[in-house]
């Protein structure tokens, strides 16, 4: 049984992403991101903070705009953006979700420039995923598929079966695994399909984003399949927690070809695509 290792990728491409980074420093420009920020969610402190260190690390400037989610409005977030769309210093732009259920998230994500959206939710850069290539994909699709191709995983003609339909994996992840570079044949669940164990069982590779802890089990694996687990559960062991994926990894370790663990997996390779897609809105930014 193979491990896709999403760790040990990622710390090779953070090389990579490093040069980068540095070419464009001596160029003259610093990256710089700007996040937003308007929960007060545990996990959503954890990722922005993961993501302002790993900026550091990079030397890249990163600023977080802190909004009180109870007072904000969609007027404040949204002067907010067009402030940063228009600043030449600013190459990048994110808004972490989930937003107060009083702002739409929708327009906030239309309201960032196309250009500087390194989360690549705007619908314009949604539309260009239609496209056999673009520039900015959305980061957990784009781990996704990074971790397949880095193990060599042929994907064409081979049947996937993605579970989960959201906007920010599900559904993306579905139109780039279409393109030719890829050439799979792609089924989407979601809490409604019927008969989901009989689809499961008819994936070569099987990508479960639902999040729910250990939800898929041998009776839901064909022998010899790939397994990309996308889903991160936080559960209670004895007294400590523990962050787990869709899958039972234990119960279908064995039955597997390949298998990315959770945490380990698509994880940490995900954070790395947000700073290539903020590499690459620098450089369109600024080369001319
Ligand atoms: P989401 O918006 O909650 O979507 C979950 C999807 O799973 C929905 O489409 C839902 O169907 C479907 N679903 C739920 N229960 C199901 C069931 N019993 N059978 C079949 N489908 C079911 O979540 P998300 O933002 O896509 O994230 C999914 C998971 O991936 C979470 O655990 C999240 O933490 C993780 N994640 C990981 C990374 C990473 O970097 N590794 C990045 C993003 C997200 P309906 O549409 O019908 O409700």
């Amino acid at each position: 049984m193979l491990i896709l290792d999403g760790t040990s990728l990622a710390a090779k491409f953070k090389g990579k992403i490093e040069d980068e980074v540095n070419a464009l420093i001596k160029k003259g420009t610093t990256p710089s991101l700007h996040i937003l920020l308007a929960n007060a969610d545990d996990a959503s402190a954890i990722y922005v903070r993961n993501k302002l260190n790993t900026c550091e690390k990079l030397s890249i400037r990163a600023k977080l705009h802190k909004f009180n989610p109870e007072s904000i409005t969609q007027e404040d977030i949204l002067q907010k953006i067009s402030l940063l769309n228009v600043d030449e210093n600013v190459h990048g732009i994110l808004c972490q979700l989930p937003l107060p259920k009083h702002i739409n998230a929708d327009m906030v994500a239309a309201a960032i420039a196309p250009k500087k959206d390194v989360d690549c939710f705007n619908p314009f850069n949604i539309g260009q995923l239609f496209n056999e290539e673009t520039l900015l994909e959305p980061c957990t699709p784009k781990a996704i598929i990074a971790l397949l191709h880095h193990y060599q995983i042929d994907l064409t003609g081979k049947r996937v079966v993605i579970i989960g339909r959201s906007k920010i994996v599900g559904k993306p992840l579905a139109l780039m695994l279409l393109r030719k570079q890829n050439n799979a044949t792609v089924t989407v669940c979601h809490s409604r399909s019927k008969n989901l164990k009989e689809i499961c069982l008819s994936a070569d590779v099987l990508i479960p984003a639902l999040g729910k802890a250990n939800f898929l089990n041998e009776d839901y694996i064909k022998p010899e399949a790939v397994v990309v687990d996308v889903g991160i559960s936080k559960i209670r062991v004895g007294d400590k927690n523990k962050t787990c994926g869709d899958v039972d990894f234990n119960r279908v370790k064995d039955l597997v070809f390949a298998i990315s663990k959770v945490p380990g997996g698509v994880g940490p390779m995900t954070i790395h695509m947000l700073i290539d897609n903020l590499v690459k809105t620098t450089k369109m930014q600024t080369q001319k």
